[in-house]
């Protein structure tokens, strides 16, 4: 038997190179990540907005045992909590058995998704059509979204108080809605355009009917189109025209999750971001069960616009969540909070083969090589961003690595290509330790994003090594 040359044995111990899940993983372990992904899509499809997210995840953790928790009620080492914060962000919590003062561990993803909000007064006819004016939702790129079936999600509130949830286009026979775009044989002049120039926000009305109500006597009404519109909608939800002033509704691609690729290690699909790092992070404190740390698993809502809002990461109640249960133990909060740890769980973006120009490879998330960590995000000089010290990183790798996790480290792009950022800031900021660490995604707020199952699982194994 030849002995390998020392040069080789050196390189293999002193040379960092990335782990494909397929090289490390057993084809028992590749089973339960393809068997993981089908329980996660069933999820996603079931939550394509921050308060069908919240809905879906209540369900899953009432059935569980986690009960509902509000802020002043006192609790004990093993409980199970949830809180619900206005059916749109959501917490779950579990009380672990050491002392409080030794911190909380937070898992904290957003589970709102780029999308096409309807405008408050969004109905109108345009020579025989009806459509919706919209205020897109987030950071799209508006030439996706055309030509596209879109599914109407959300809520209405009306004038006696009551709320009505609307979905239509999602189930067999549903109707879906569109935005159109040009043919090519006319698009002369919108091909010398810029991207940025040949779709506009106020370009992204939706076609919503194309018939006029119709009179008992036969005749067409006036302003018919806009009346069959209200009159379908009033027969379904009881909604009048009004109503939209106090509403959320949202168009959003139809239709469900597909596997992506012949060998079916892909998922495509909306909403990705963040979903998947909601449901690998919720799928953890499930299955922690009694745990020595106390965990907290943050849902947010608002991340694509900027986390402002009572819903949103920047609002206080994560931290008054924190101070209620240091309240619970007769706790120092701020002793709490300078213990704690935080994975920032958002999407990392994925190199992409087909645009290898704006990545810097050797600093990308490569697909299949594990759920990825950022040290920082930002854009240009690290602006606005949490960079994450050597010393929380080191600790969090050694987490991983002790729990055979693969993980990789990457940032967004090229550096001055642009950047992005997370939630991870508006935590640290309270004196908590917090990394970024995410799911790669293929075409990241695009209606269809695609991300691994492999790497998907892997974000599920560092959640829950982080969380034991
Ligand atoms: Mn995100
Ligand atoms: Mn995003």
């Amino acid at each position: 038997m030849s002995e390998e040359k020392k040069s080789k044995l050196l390189a293999k111990e002193l040379f960092y190179k990335k782990t494909n899940v397929f090289e490390a993983k057993t084809a028992e372990e590749r089973s339960a990540m393809m068997a993981f992904a089908e329980d996660y899509k069933a999820w996603l499809d079931a939550s394509k907005t921050e308060r069908e997210a919240v809905d879906e995840t209540v369900k899953i953790l009432e059935a569980a045992g986690f009960k509902k928790y509000t802020l002043g009620d006192k609790v004990n080492a093993g409980d199970k909590l949830y809180l619900n914060n206005r059916g749109k962000s959501l917490f779950a919590i579990s009380v672990g058995s050491e002392p409080i003062e030794y911190g909380v561990r937070i898992m904290a993803s957003h589970i709102d998704s780029p999308r096409i909000d309807l405008k408050p007064n969004p109905l109108f006819e345009n020579d025989g059509v009806g459509y919706f004016k919209t205020h897109y939702y987030g950071g799209i790129r508006k030439y996706q979204w055309a030509t596209i079936p879109l599914a109407l999600h959300g809520v209405v509130t009306k004038s006696d108080g009551t709320t009505v949830k609307v979905t239509v286009g999602e189930d067999a026979g549903d109707p879906v809605l569109c935005i159109s775009d040009l043919l090519p044989h006319l698009a002369k002049d919108q091909y010398q355009k810029t991207l940025a120039q040949a779709f506009t926000g106020e370009g992204l009305n939706i076609m919503i009917c194309s018939s006029p109500y119709i009179d008992e006597d036969g005749e067409v009404a006036y302003d018919g189109v806009r009346l069959n519109v209200m009159s379908i909608l009033n027969e379904k939800y009881g909604i009048v025209e009004t109503d939209f002033l106090s509403a959320e509704l949202t168009a959003v691609p139809a239709g469900k999750s597909v596997d992506v690729g012949l060998d079916r290690w892909l998922i495509g699909g909306y909403g990705h971001d963040d979903r998947c790092c909601a449901y690998t992070s919720l799928r953890a404190i499930l299955e922690a069960g009694d745990t020595v740390h106390t965990n907290i698993v943050a849902l947010a809502d608002k991340e694509e616009t900027g986390s402002c809002g009572v819903t949103g990461m920047r609002c206080t109640l994560l931290m008054d969540i924190t101070a209620n249960l240091a309240a619970s133990f007769d706790a120092n909060e701020s002793v709490v909070r300078s213990n704690s740890l935080c994975l920032s769980a958002d999407v990392a973006a994925a190199f992409d083969p087909n645009y290898p120009e704006v990545y810097e490879k050797r600093n990308s998330a490569i697909l299949h090589c594990g759920v990825a960590l950022a040290k920082y995000t930002g854009s240009g000089g690290k602006g606005n961003t949490n960079d994450t010290s050597a010393e929380y990183v080191g600790l969090v790798r050694k987490i991983f690595d002790d729990a055979k996790v693969v993980w990789q480290m990457a940032e967004l792009g090229k550096v001055d290509q642009g950047g992005g950022g997370t939630v991870a800031m508006y935590i640290s900021e309270h004196n908590i330790d917090t990394i970024d660490i995410g799911v790669p995604v293929i075409s990241m707020h695009a209606p269809f994003e695609i991300i691994s199952k492999a790497d998907l699982y892997e974000a599920y194994e560092a959640f829950a090594a982080f969380c034991k």
